[in-house]
């Protein structure tokens, strides 16, 4: 199969973990003889400093005619005091929306070998974590009207929060889908005690439940969910929720598995070029120091092949070696645990490498 994948590294450790993962997509093509090419892409702070934009529109042009796109992290204290328009989110806002990508997609999954990283007691984390939050990105608050005012002595600031029922009905088939494909549970989770877009949204999910009757529909408000997660995780298998409530759950969720750097993520939209990034951002931190965690994006890369070109056994390769590397004891600094080895970014992909076999 010949593919090309559009790759941003962006900023901070971003270049870094992207590296890794394209070894990986490397090794992948060469074992089981697909050809993946690359188009590199400026987004972020990178952008800015090169463009002045932090997305110009070539660049985003180059991402839609690609058949997925790998991004690492943007932004960076660097480019912290850069008009609202111009900052490196922005570039990332408009990549979503450019490509159309209106369903985030994130696993919160505890692998057994890092339980321990759980900040959670063992007796909650023994029932299994293994949920996913799907998440409405192009919607919602963050692309309302911002405006700040100034109204007599006071300034102001009002950003809109607005949803349509088309929007959140083709977000609510993508929960009520992938719980079909699990284990047949949907939670919705808005705020229909105090929103008229969380009303809208609670009456949208329950119109479409008709339609999957094999699928049990629950409704939780945003703030109990919140407590849910860390309180009794296991109950959940599908979170559906809007942009702002999914940012702030999918945060969480990655917490109580043990490290944000562990995490992939899947936007997809109407095609199969979907938008594949670890959870994390740009860990200025740590940036250019080679001890970042470079397995979200790996796992973002096995995602992009099983989910994007149908490459299930291929995405089983990469997750296996993961795996394996995890078994062997080898933990990057986020997840070092007494016992275990330390290893860097680059020693962490060189093992993955050396674990990845046909299956
Ligand atoms: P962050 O996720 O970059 O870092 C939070 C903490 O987690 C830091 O201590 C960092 O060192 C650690 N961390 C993150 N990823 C790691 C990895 N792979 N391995 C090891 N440790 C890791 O969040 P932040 O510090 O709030 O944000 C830093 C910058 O990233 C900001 O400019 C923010 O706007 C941007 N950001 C970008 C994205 C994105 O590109 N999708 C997402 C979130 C934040």
């Amino acid at each position: 199969m010949k593919k090309n994948i559009a790759v941003i590294r962006g900023d901070g450790i971003g270049p870094e973990i992207v590296g890794q993962a394209l070894r990986v997509l490397d090794r992948t093509a060469a074992l089981y003889g697909h050809e993946f090419t690359y188009t590199e892409v400026d987004m972020g702070g990178c952008a800015i400093d090169k463009w002045g934009d932090p997305l110009p529109p070539e660049m985003l042009q180059k991402c839609v005619a690609s058949d997925s796109v790998l991004l690492g992290a943007v932004g960076g204290p660097k480019w912290n005091d850069v008009p609202g328009p111009k900052r490196p989110e922005k570039g990332l806002l408009r990549l979503r929306a450019g490509m159309g990508v209106y369903s985030n997609n994130r696993p919160a999954k505890i692998w057994p070998q890092l339980a321990s990283a759980s900040p959670l007691k063992p007796a909650i984390v023994e029932k299994g974590i293994d949920f996913i939050i799907v998440r409405e990105l192009i919607g919602g608050i963050y692309f309302g009207k911002h405006e700040t005012m100034t109204e007599g002595s006071e300034k102001i600031a009002v950003d809109e929060l607005r949803y349509s029922d088309s929007e959140i009905e083709r977000i609510g088939r993508i929960g009520f889908e992938t719980a079909r494909k699990r284990r047949r549970k949907l939670c919705s989770v808005e705020k229909s005690n105090v929103l008229d877009s969380s009303r809208l949204w609670k009456s949208v999910m329950h119109r479409l439940s008709a339609e999957y009757p094999d699928v049990e529909l629950t409704d939780m408000l945003v703030d109990n969910c919140a407590m849910q997660i860390v309180k009794n995780p296991s109950q959940f298998d599908v979170i559906v929720t809007e942009n702002m409530f999914g940012d702030i759950l999918s945060d969480e969720a990655s917490m109580i598995t043990g490290s944000i750097g562990m995490i992939p993520s899947s936007s997809l939209g109407e095609t199969s070029c979907g938008l594949y990034e670890p959870i994390h951002g740009s860990a200025p931190d740590i940036a250019g120091m080679d001890i970042a965690n470079p397995i979200g994006t790996i796992l973002s890369a096995a995602m992009m092949l099983r989910y994007s070109f149908d490459l299930s056994d291929e995405a089983d390769c990469i997750e296996r070696a993961v795996g394996a590397v995890l078994d062997g004891g080898y933990r990057t600094a986020d997840i070092c645990e007494p016992g275990c080895r330390k290893v860097g970014c680059t020693e962490m992909g060189n093992l993955i490498l050396e674990h990845m076999t046909k299956g």
